[in-house]
């Protein structure tokens, strides 16, 4: 729907940004209460959850349980992750599946008729919920996007960016948005009490990444410059084996085809995770992200080898990987994939509760926008749909629960009407900054130089996508600079081990950050004075 009118008209209705798992879950939770999602792209296009190959985390085997889920989660996130959320999450699992079977998503199923689960890194069972082998994602979408259509509560606006979140006194009134790929469109303004954010993540940040163009970090951005909290945003996991044929976004290698069996191997044929970790190819992501980055950075290359455990069976048990590789000219059966770690997920976000609720009176956030302390400083491989489908079920919860204040009359006011043209030269600085100095490998002098170019962009910027890139990518490179130490995905030269008195949550602000780039201004003795990030 693009009707100006329409668009604009007072609303009493829940605003969902996002349509993805989580904006579409949420949506479909509260049916028949009027929800309206917004969203960048057509539905089904531009959202990370269509692009899921492995599937869902759930303890619904034989012998599993919930418990053993959240101390796998536990472990994979270093030390930081909120364990009641974890257990939580772990518990509601097979609720969320559930509702999804039920929504038309058809999860494999073994020969006796019960959900088939497979393996992934770090995952002490086989849990991982399917579809047909790699389409979990793609399926997720299709059934969920049919389930929206077939829900008249739900207007759908599609092709619109919210660039602004409108707020009075700390509270939510409304979102600015403007129609995508036109800098030049007038902004249009809706109204509204009740915003959940679930814009995904900031892959598209990075000039290496697995995430589509959408995930440009704008939904945490504008919380941001709202004033909202925001939780743990340095941590950004790396995707060891995204493929390596010239295209952007990379295309994705699941983990799960090293479950199987595929082996990491450089241009001497030699398995370099044996050295590096007990658990080789199967060890935690960031550990291997950093074993293929220092292959590839000692000009050795590294591959996926899946001639061996996959050979002919490849196409039929991992048609998108297969897909992906032969439109680059490989032949994974009989051919080595080149590979190399790629920004792929956000652990940090729009710092939430229990309920899904921001700082911001109004402002809910699920999905991969949101920080909810489950994945720490290191998300376990399948938990993030997870996620997305418990908590997008809770913000349903909490929101139906209320009476939101009464809707805003009048359409709120939108504020910066101007935008000039995205420069796309500084976008790609921007880019190749993130992946140069505050990727796999960080330190403090690239790290502060990263603060300083993209406090500079935030301040000067024309054009306002733009500029709420740079917001994310500041508050992620000033949180890294803050953090003096390594842990899970957050990787310093500087400070390469663990320090216990640090093993706390990151809980900022865009104020802080902005310190931070103001303190980094000046000349360098002033540089070693503490972080203001708690
Ligand atoms: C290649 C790949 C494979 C993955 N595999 C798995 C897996 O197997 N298992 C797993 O658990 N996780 C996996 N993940 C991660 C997982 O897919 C995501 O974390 C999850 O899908 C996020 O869901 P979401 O609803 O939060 O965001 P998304 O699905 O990314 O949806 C975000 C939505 O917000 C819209 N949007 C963004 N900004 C704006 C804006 N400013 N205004 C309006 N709309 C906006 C987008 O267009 C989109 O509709 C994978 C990710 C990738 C990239």
């Amino acid at each position: 729907m693009s009707d100006h009118e329409n668009l604009t008209r007072n609303t009493d209705d829940v605003v969902i940004v996002g349509g993805g798992l989580a904006g579409l879950f949420c949506a479909l939770k509260l049916a028949p209460r009027p929800v309206t999602v917004i969203s960048a792209a057509p539905l089904g296009q531009g959202a990370s959850t269509a692009w899921a190959q492995g599937g869902i985390a759930a303890a619904v085997a034989e012998g599993d349980s919930a418990e053993a889920h959240a101390a796998d989660t536990i472990a994979a996130g270093a030390g930081l992750v909120d364990q009641k959320i974890a257990l939580g999450l772990a518990r509601e699992a097979g609720a969320g599946i559930d509702d999804l079977l039920r929504y038309g998503v058809p999860f494999d199923r073994d020969l006796e008729g019960k959900l088939a689960v497979s393996r992934e890194a770090a995952h002490s069972a086989r849990r991982i919920v399917h579809v047909r082998g790699d389409m979990a994602g793609k399926a997720i979408m299709s059934a969920l996007i049919e389930a929206v259509r077939r829900t008249p509560s739900i207007r759908r606006i599609e092709g619109f960016a919210a660039e602004t979140l409108l707020t009075e006194d700390g509270a939510v009134t409304g979102l600015q948005l403007r129609k995508v790929g036109d800098a030049a469109a007038e902004p249009v303004t809706i109204a509204s009490r009740a915003v959940v954010l679930a814009t995904g993540g900031i892959g598209h940040l990075y000039a290496v990444t697995t995430n589509p163009a959408e995930a440009g970090g704008l939904g945490l951005a504008i919380a941001a410059r709202a004033g909202a909290m925001i939780a743990d945003p340095e941590f950004v996991q790396f995707h060891p084996t995204a493929i390596m044929v010239g295209r952007d976004p990379a295309p994705l290698a699941t983990e799960a085809l090293r479950g199987e069996g595929a082996t990491l191997i450089n241009d001497k044929g030699e398995r370099f995770m044996i050295a590096r970790h007990p658990l080789a190819e199967l060890a935690p992501r960031d550990i291997v992200a950093r074993g293929v980055f220092a292959e590839i950075e000692a000009g050795r290359g590294a591959f996926l080898d899946a001639r061996e455990a996959l050979g002919a069976h490849f196409a039929e048990k991992f048609p998108t990987v297969h897909a992906s590789c032969m439109e680059g000219g490989i032949d994974p059966a009989i051919q080595l994939i080149p590979i190399a770690p790629a920004a792929h997920y956000h652990m940090g976000g729009i710092a939430v509760d229990a309920r899904g609720r921001t700082s911001l009176q109004g402002l809910w956030a699920g999905g991969e926008v949101s920080s909810t302390g489950a994945h720490g400083a290191n998300r376990l491989a399948s938990n993030s749909l997870l996620e997305a489908v418990v908590f997008a079920a809770r913000i349903a919860e909490d929101i139906a629960g209320q009476t939101i204040a009464a809707s805003v009359r009048s359409p709120a006011i939108s504020i910066n009407p101007q935008n000039g043209a995205m420069p796309a030269s500084t976008e790609k600085r921007l880019r190749a900054m993130m992946t140069s100095h505050v990727g796999v490998i960080r330190d403090a002098d690239r790290l502060a130089e990263a603060v300083r170019s993209f406090a500079a962009i935030e301040r000067e910027a024309h054009n306002i996508a733009l500029r709420n890139m740079a917001t994310t990518a500041l508050l992620v490179a000033a949180s890294a600079w803050a953090r003096r130490e390594s842990r899970g995905a957050h990787y310093r030269s500087d400070y390469p081990s663990e320090k216990p008195a640090l093993a706390r949550r990151t809980m900022t602000t865009l104020a802080a950050a902005r310190e931070i780039a103001a303190l980094l201004a000046e000349p360098a003795p002033a540089r070693s004075a503490q972080p203001m990030i708690a």
